[in-house]
């Protein structure tokens, strides 16, 4: 249990897990990614994370500047063996207390070494134990390109984390690690997804390999880089690799070096606006320059990213609602995927008045400023940029949701933080 509670905690920084896109079937075995997916649980800062999440040991080689685990920090340092990681897993499956597994690890003795372990212990899992729930796998960056494609065949979803967006960063933070050394077990993953897409149309036999994609994270806030590099980085990882997922997380002082800032606390508030961004590339069908120029190259603090776009695009609102196209509708802030598709559904019975448009889920307290309903306008005030500024700015955050956790205690700091999900 103490190496658990070591190897839990040594895992919580690492945020770039999610179980959705998952369809793993199962036939004689147990568990399933496929029925219902995995079981979110909110961290205690408001992460997403799929239990058991843990590392397979906290000994490390490398000496990432911002990293806990890091081989120059003086922590205690535990390992649990493939077959234990396999054996807990199962036994926490069974007891219900998780419905997947989600591994990463440090790197000891080499990262061909350490993936093989890796690859051990969700192989037993899958072969012994016939164990076919959700399992996340972290590739170890430089590992060999066949221990990277064994790895997608046993797991779901894989992910290697590219933790600082520019390669003079990475450098500086994570000498050990080389932008080469993540980026290419991304692009060799992408492209045996794509792969396997084809082989699997040819014949269903062929086995999966990583059915819910790959994600990866960014650490935020540790160098100088700005939103806008960060946003123009995840629109090109979500076009050119297919990434599922850019998770951002919001660098956390965790170990003293002079080569980072000297922050008293972490900028939960941008990691908070970059997933609010994050969701406008993914879902809304903004592009990065829409959100950030060279003028603007920061997110706005207080205000959401599309309100703050509208803001300045003042001259496409006010938007009929009974008459605008469905992206159109999407761009009005207030107006979520859901809320458009009920309204283009709910206009086909009849034109909307301002009445109906709280009953289709849109949050009129934003969008009413921004929209007609049968040519009548529903904001007290009018389209002037300063006004409608001071009245939409966001209120303060709530406070952070508490993480379900298996029984590892961990302090619930009293702080306002965000959701991430960033749906607007
Ligand atoms: S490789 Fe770097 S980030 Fe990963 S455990 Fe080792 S020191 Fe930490």
């Amino acid at each position: 249990m103490d190496r658990l509670k070591i190897l839990a905690d040594g895992a919580k920084y690492d945020v770039s897990c999610s179980s959705s896109g998952s369809s793993r079937s199962n036939s004689g075995g147990v568990g399933s990614a496929a029925s219902c997916g995995i079981c979110h649980s909110w961290t205690s800062d408001g992460r997403c994370v799929s239990l058991l999440k843990i590392l397979m040991t906290n000994r490390c080689i490398y000496d990432c500047a911002y990293c806990v685990n890091r081989r120059s920090n003086d922590v205690q340092r535990v390992a649990l063996s493939p077959a234990e990681v396999a054996e807990l897993t199962i036994g926490f499956y069974r007891r219900n207390y998780i419905e997947g597994l989600f591994l990463s690890t440090g790197v000891v003795r080499s990262a061909d070494y350490t993936m093989e372990l890796l690859i051990q212990a969700v192989r037993t899992l899958r072969e012994q134990y016939r164990f076919n729930g959700y399992i996340h796998l972290k590739l170890v960056p430089g590992a060999d390109p066949l221990l990277v494609q064994q790895a997608g065949l046993w797991a779901d979803r894989v992910s290697v984390n590219l933790e600082l967006p520019t390669r003079e960063s990475l450098q500086l933070l994570a000498p050990d690690k080389s932008r080469d050394s993540v980026v290419g077990p991304m692009r060799q993953v992408s492209s045996l997804i794509t792969a396997n897409r084809a082989e699997r149309k040819q014949s269903r036999k062929v086995a999966r390999f990583a059915p819910a994609g790959q994600s990866t994270q960014l650490i935020v806030g540790a160098t100088g880089e700005s939103d806008r590099q960060i946003v123009t980085l995840s629109e090109q990882l979500y076009q050119r690799l297919e990434l599922k997922r850019v998770y951002y997380s919001a660098f956390i002082p965790t170990v003293a070096d002079t080569r980072l800032p000297a922050r008293p606390e972490a900028p939960l508030r941008r990691e908070h606006r970059l997933y609010q961004a994050d969701w406008l590339l993914r879902y809304y069908g903004f592009a990065a320059h829409e959100l950030l120029d060279e003028a603007s190259p920061n997110l706005d603090s207080e205000l959401d990213p599309k309100t703050g776009w509208a803001l300045r695009h003042l001259e496409l609102f006010p938007l009929e609602i009974n008459r605008a196209g469905y992206e159109e509708l999407l761009r009005v802030p207030g107006i979520g995927v859901r809320s458009a598709q009920r309204i283009i559904r709910a206009r086909r019975q009849g034109h909307l008045g301002t009445d109906d448009l709280a009953s289709l889920g849109v949050v009129m307290k934003r969008a009413r400023y921004f929209v007609t309903a049968r040519g009548r306008y529903a904001g007290d005030a009018g389209l002037d940029s300063n006004g409608l500024r001071s009245r939409l700015l966001d209120r303060p955050l709530q406070k952070r949701p508490v993480q379900l956790s298996l029984a590892l205690e961990q302090p619930v700091r009293d702080e306002t933080a965000s959701l991430i999900t960033g749906e607007l």
